[in-house]
């Protein structure tokens, strides 16, 4: 079961719907079915792209609640969340639709002796592989640009979102997308690497963990394809000063428990300076105990949703577990409930820095805190990771802040909020959690051919 396409219930741990693997001649007939598809989308406008990436972008404003019905079950995400999700996901593909042809126009290079000109051409057939903690987000983050850009995508999803990925492709098929040019596959990890083997496939992008991002490199470094790769983060989450120590409480908070503390860009560590640190742990605590179990798929105020699965509730539970074992203080919440992906939201403090787990992406509802005494320790702490993904630096003086955030090495760094959601700017990051850029006009350079023509006089 474990890694088979299934809808399974987190509130319950209940499977309500299995979905076969693709057999090889499938994925043959995928295979087929997109090349012969990009033989006539290269040639596509960008005009008529955009009417149906724009159209796309409409339908999944309309269906958002009933996408955010389809999260609810699948992995535990309540309806609101991901109503809004999808409602974004629109604004993403809008974006593309609308900046594509001017982003990707021909330009002109002065050169002597001729006239040269460079062109973003489509490649052709992508693969992409998402994973289930915004399972309609992350795909429109991949194809709204691809789609635009002429290329022909073919989505492996996460094996627990197989409902998001077909109705991402019958979103897309509606809204009036041509046969094979974007294919949802429920593939085995055998049958992925074959796909990336194939000479037809000129690319792949995957979202997720470092594991698996390293195992697909290597696969595609193999066989010499182009790979963007969006991976974890233990984002700092930097707390110079506040006068207002209750809301910026309810601040931090409300940014780790979002999606169940399952954000690749979560503040995963919240470093706090020591004079304020005791009167905020304690709001955290106070806060953290005034949220009770909430049903997805009929939320309320102040609840705490399912993790996406009992694995991953499991995984998070051992992972606490291992911290208080090297010293860490459970000040609250971490309690994994009998049969199904209820975890309780926990506060942890006094993580020995520099152990293994302190190292660790803590992919649930647990707030590290940890207590520094200057901007030098905050930025030291906050670079003393492996990954660099994103990050946000808070103080009354903004100037203050600015120049500690000037010091954190991510791909992304905020002063004076937890996040700023886009589609203008670019989304990545440095160090391990990967390279490329999804996102903003940068992520419709990553799967072009960037072909010169020079034209002697
Ligand atoms: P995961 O790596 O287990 O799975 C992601 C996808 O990769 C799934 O579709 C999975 O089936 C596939 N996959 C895994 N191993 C594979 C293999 N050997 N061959 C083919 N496909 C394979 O990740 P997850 O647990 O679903 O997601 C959580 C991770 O994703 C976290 O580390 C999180 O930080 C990261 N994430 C990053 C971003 C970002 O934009 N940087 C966004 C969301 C999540």
């Amino acid at each position: 079961m474990a890694n088979q396409y299934r809808v399974q219930n987190p509130v319950n741990n209940e499977v309500v719907e299995t979905f076969d693997y693709a057999t090889d001649q499938e994925i043959k007939d995928i295979l087929d079915r997109s090349e012969a598809a990009f033989k006539t989308w290269r040639h596509t406008s960008y005009e008529e792209r955009a009417a149906i990436v724009s159209k796309a972008a409409q339908l999944l404003k309309e269906r958002s609640e009933e996408l955010g019905k389809i999260m609810a079950q699948e992995m535990g995400k309540s309806v609101p969340e991901g109503a809004w999700e999808a409602d974004f996901s629109g604004d993403i593909m809008q974006f593309y639709a609308d900046h594509a042809a001017e982003h990707s126009a021909d330009q002109k290079v002065d050169v002597p002796g001729g006239k040269a000109v460079v062109r973003r051409l489509p490649l052709g057939t992508l693969l992409g592989i998402m994973p289930w903690n915004f399972p309609v987000y992350q795909v429109a983050r991949f194809a709204g640009p691809n789609l635009m850009n002429g290329n022909c995508i073919i989505l492996k999803h996460a094996e627990i979102t197989p409902k998001s990925a077909a109705a991402f492709e019958e979103i897309l098929k509606e809204a009036g997308l041509p046969d094979g040019v974007f294919i949802n596959v429920y593939a085995t990890h055998d049958q992925i690497a074959d796909i990336i083997a194939d000479p037809r496939v000129q690319g792949v992008s995957l979202t997720g963990s470092e594991r698996a991002g390293a195992k697909i490199a290597e696969t595609a470094g193999r066989n010499l394809k182009k790979v963007v790769l969006e991976l974890g983060g233990t984002d700092p989450y930097v707390i110079l000063d506040s006068a207002d120590i209750k809301t910026a409480a309810q601040d931090a908070w409300a940014k780790r428990v979002q999606n169940a503390g399952q954000v690749c860009t979560s503040n995963k560590r919240i470093i706090v300076m020591d004079d304020i640190y005791d009167e905020f742990v304690d709001e955290m605590v106070k806060i953290a105990e005034s949220f009770k179990k909430g049903d997805p798929s009929n939320p309320g105020e102040n609840e705490y949703y399912p993790m996406s699965s009992r694995q991953a509730a499991e995984l998070i539970d051992d992972q606490v577990k291992r911290a208080v074992a090297k010293g860490a203080n459970l000040r609250t919440g971490g309690v994994l409930e009998d049969n199904s992906a209820y975890y309780s939201p926990a506060v942890l403090t006094d993580l020995p820095v520099g152990s293994d787990e302190y190292y660790e992406e803590f992919f649930g509802p647990v707030a590290e805190i940890y207590k520094v005494s200057s901007e030098e320790e905050a930025v030291e702490l906050a670079n003393n990771s492996y990954q660099g993904l994103g990050g946000a630096v808070f103080s009354e003086d903004t100037e203050r802040a600015i120049k500690v955030a000037d010091q954190i090495d991510t791909g992304m760094i905020h002063v004076n909020l937890g996040q700023y959601f886009s589609a203008v700017l670019p989304f990545g990051g440095v160090k391990r959690s990967g390279f490329g850029r999804e996102l903003s006009v940068f992520a419709l350079d990553e799967f072009v051919n960037k072909q010169y023509l020079y034209v002697n006089d």
